[in-house]
């Protein structure tokens, strides 16, 4: 027998990247820095949320609390629908998850999914090509989220001003939708 492949499945060839975070659960710094369950000291196992293991400052879960909607589907048509922005979810496999995503793959992620970050964006709803557009990094207690938003806001409130200024004779405020 010269086979020398290991007994073992393929998939431990790979580094163990941890379940939840996708960090590499073999190193400290720069890897995995999920919490430990307090019930079987398990750290990266999703099964462990179950377990009473608070979902990580990062989370899908607490970004939810943070906006206070939830699910998430409704959490980001509601930023949508009452805001001039909306806002996105970038996720650590690099999808983005936005509020006309399918409400079926929104509401599927697991409240413990933690975030590569957030993004906020619009566009001025007033027939010009102005947009703008900041992904920025999830969690803290979101200060960085709301931060954008409020650079927005008055980002949005400049480009108006300036349209004022030009004096355009069909300036629109608001979203106009119907
Ligand atoms: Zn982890
Ligand atoms: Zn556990």
């Amino acid at each position: 027998m010269r086979d020398t492949r290991p007994a073992y499945p393929p998939e431990y060839d790979e580094p163990a990247l941890c379940a939840v975070c996708g960090g590499d659960a073999e190193v400290g710094e720069g890897g995995c820095s999920c919490g430990e369950c307090p019930r079987c000291g398990s750290v990266g196992d999703p099964g462990c949320y179950e377990h009473g293991l608070a979902p990580a400052h990062d989370s899908v879960a607490s970004f939810l609390d943070h906006v206070g909607v939830e699910p998430l589907s409704d959490c980001l048509r509601a930023i949508d629908k009452h805001n001039a922005e909306h806002v996105w979810l970038v996720l650590r496999d690099g999808r983005r998850i936005y509020h006309h995503s399918d409400p079926e793959v929104l509401d599927g992620l697991p409240g413990w999914t933690r975030l590569e970050a957030v993004g906020v964006g619009g566009i001025a709803w007033d027939g010009s090509d102005w947009e703008w557009a900041r992904e920025v990094p999830p969690g803290h207690g979101w200060l960085d989220l709301d931060a954008a938003r409020e650079a927005f806001g008055e980002a949005l409130d400049e480009h108006r001003g300036e349209e004022e200024e030009d004096g355009e004779p069909d300036d629109k405020t608001g979203k106009g939708e119907p």
